[in-house]
């Protein structure tokens, strides 16, 4: 076979699977109104959990760090690293509690980055199955044993824990993306205590919106009571509830030492551009002074699981600002996905391999820009999406 013929026959399977995936272009970025081929949709598919992202006070900012160079133009250490990276960096540091952090271009990148630095051949990775891709990816990268537990199941992670050799890290996802449960963090970091493990805990979805009250940014490890020393690391992501791009790795100066020498997608590549620095450093500012985006977004999602627990909605028991509804087949939930646009609204519709066979999702993501009336209309075009379906199965 041709290469053309190659590549042709796999999409072609990969159509038949109801799998394949197609890039929808905005006119800009949903906050939360979305313009998508000439008509106006309501967002519920954003991780802009805090209405960041089309802020005018950060856009300005971002704008005024332009002014600074439109490129880093090298890596953060060789000329790349300016005043504007250092000012986020602290920010970062600040809200998280930590002594300090070091930002990387992705969150995908700092996952990478911050596992193959910290282990290699000789040691272990332990992670939850749920995992986001860049963790298990970095785990593969890293050389290090690679071992799962299942879902939040702490006798598994015990299991594991004890078949573990040399250095052991242990990594998880705060709060998990495509179901929105969070970890069972104070139960993990015991077991880590009690094995020598070191935990990573990647904030991509709770930095920002939740924590504790001193630290009421930092995170789902922070909500959940744990101090520094039992999260020695600490990733979060700039790209959801900072509304931008980028992430960072937070934890103690001797961390921030380490992977500086050490992570080579940090060293290795451009640094951030500074008007995002920029940007990021200003969308930190007002998520430390606005903490009534928080809270008017954690009384959407109770106000979200009443209204549609009382429809009878496949609801799952998240708490979070990510609402999955499970559907279960592929095309069904293309259908629906289909039939809520139709109705003005932009829900994600989750396939395999993001998440298990079976198990296809619509992914709802609630933000501080959204109303209860654009709540209670979602869940009227949800109810007439699904009975739309249910008439085309029969
Ligand atoms: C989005 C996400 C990442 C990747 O972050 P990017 O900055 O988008 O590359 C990593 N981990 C989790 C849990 C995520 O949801």
């Amino acid at each position: 076979m041709t290469f053309r013929e190659t590549l042709h026959q796999r999409l072609a399977r990969r159509r038949e699977l109801g799998l394949y995936r197609e890039v929808k272009t905005l006119a800009a970025a949903p906050g939360p109104r979305a313009q998508v081929d000439g008509g106006e949709l309501v967002a519920f598919s954003s991780n802009d959990y805090l209405g960041l992202a089309t802020h005018p006070q950060v856009i300005a900012a971002q704008q005024r760090g332009a002014g600074l160079g439109a490129g880093a133009t090298a890596s953060h250490l060789v000329n790349g690293h300016l005043q504007i990276h250092e000012q986020l960096q602290d920010k970062i540091a600040e809200l998280t509690g930590r002594e300090a952090a070091l930002v990387f271009s992705s969150g995908y990148m700092a996952n990478i980055g911050a596992v193959c630095a910290l282990v290699g051949r000789g040691d272990t990775v332990i992670q939850d199955k749920l995992n986001h891709a860049s963790l298990i990816d970095g785990a593969q990268l890293s050389g290090a044993r690679s071992l799962r537990f299942a879902h939040s199941d702490m006798e598994s992670l015990e299991r594991q824990l004890s078949r573990a050799d040399g250095n052991i890290l242990v990594a998880v996802d705060g709060v998990y993306s495509m179901d929105g449960d969070c970890a069972p963090l104070a139960d993990i970091a015991r077991l880590c205590g009690a094995h020598g493990a070191w935990l990573m805990v990647d904030e991509a979805h709770g930095f920002g919106v939740m924590g504790s009250e001193g630290f009421p940014c930092a995170g789902s490890a922070a909500a959940a009571g744990l101090a520094p020393e039992q999260v020695p690391i600490l990733m979060g992501t700039l790209g959801k509830a900072a509304g931008n791009a980028g992430a960072f790795v937070a934890g103690s100066r001797e961390l921030i030492d380490y992977l500086t020498q050490f992570a080579r997608p940090y060293i290795y590549t451009t640094g951030m551009p500074p008007a995002v620095a920029a940007g990021c450093l200003a969308a930190l500012e007002i998520m430390q002074r606005e903490p009534q985006r928080r809270e008017h977004l954690a009384h959407l999602v109770g106000y979200f699981r009443d209204r549609a627990g009382a429809l009878d909605l496949p609801l799952t028991d998240s708490r979070s600002a990510i609402q999955p509804l499970i559907i279960g087949g592929e095309k069904a939930v293309m259908a629906l996905a289909a039939g809520l646009q139709q109705r003005g609204f932009l829900v994600g519709a989750i396939r395999p391999p993001t998440v298990p066979a079976g198990t296809a999702r619509l992914r709802i993501t609630l933000s501080a820009a959204h109303s209860e009336a654009e709540i209670d209309a979602l869940l009227q075009a949800l109810v007439e999406s699904l009975a739309d379906s249910v008439v085309v199965a029969e």
